[in-house]
């Protein structure tokens, strides 16, 4: 499987393409501040067929681009159903945010247990929220892959403490994770990959996190 992160924005968030070696089609995860003109290059110079943009969550800073990539290449959006309001209306989520955000209908509405498929690549749905109401990740058994959204980072895990976060949720998304392969590979939505393996305190997250 082909993923190449693109930290983009003031947060340095992760926009990623994701695509399949066999078919050459490949989706697009949060595209972030700034990520627009990264992952179009990245796109044409792989020769990749984007077929469709996903999203971990609704934060401003991982839906900014979602509107001009979708335009570029008129591919569906999905999100899960919970994260929708600020991905219609971006501000609805009070979160505050000093860009100008064009809003995205979505095309897609994904729940738990959902599958998508890129090529031949298929990423399950994980509802994990916490961070948002809608927070997913995906997660491709076969190849041992997890994009993991602002619910676990590299040595940590999302924010707690926004509008819409719902801590006690989080627990138990994090005990979700807790459960699959340690071999499998983690990329989140800020900073550095890592492996569930590597996070030792998974299991533990909530005597460790919960303030
Ligand atoms: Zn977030
Ligand atoms: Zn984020």
């Amino acid at each position: 499987m082909i993923i190449q992160p693109f930290p983009s924005g003031p947060f340095g968030t992760n926009a990623y393409v994701i695509a399949c070696p066999l078919t050459r089609q490949a989706v697009i995860i949060d595209p972030a501040p700034g990520s627009f003109s990264k992952l179009t290059d990245f796109i044409a110079k792989n020769s990749l067929v984007p077929t469709a943009i996903w999203l971990t969550h609704s934060h401003w800073d991982h839906i900014v681009d979602t509107a001009a990539v979708k335009a570029q290449y008129s591919i569906p959006v999905a999100i899960h159903t919970l994260d929708v309001p600020n991905l219609e209306q971006p501000g609805t989520d009070k979160l505050p945010c000093w860009m100008t955000i064009e809003g995205v209908t979505p095309d897609q509405l994904i729940k738990e247990g959902d599958h998508l498929i890129c090529g031949a690549l298929d990423f399950e749905v994980i509802h994990t929220p916490g961070h948002t109401p809608g927070g997913v990740c995906f997660y491709c058994p076969k190849e041992g892959v997890l994009i993991s959204g602002d619910t676990l980072f590299k040595g940590t895990i999302g924010n707690l403490s926004f509008p819409t976060c719902q801590p006690e949720a989080m627990w138990i998304s994090l005990d979700k994770l807790a459960k699959l392969p340690g071999h499998v590979r983690v990329f989140p939505g800020h900073g550095l990959n890592t492996t569930i393996g590597q996070e030792v305190w998974l299991p533990k997250a909530r005597q460790i996190f919960d303030k």
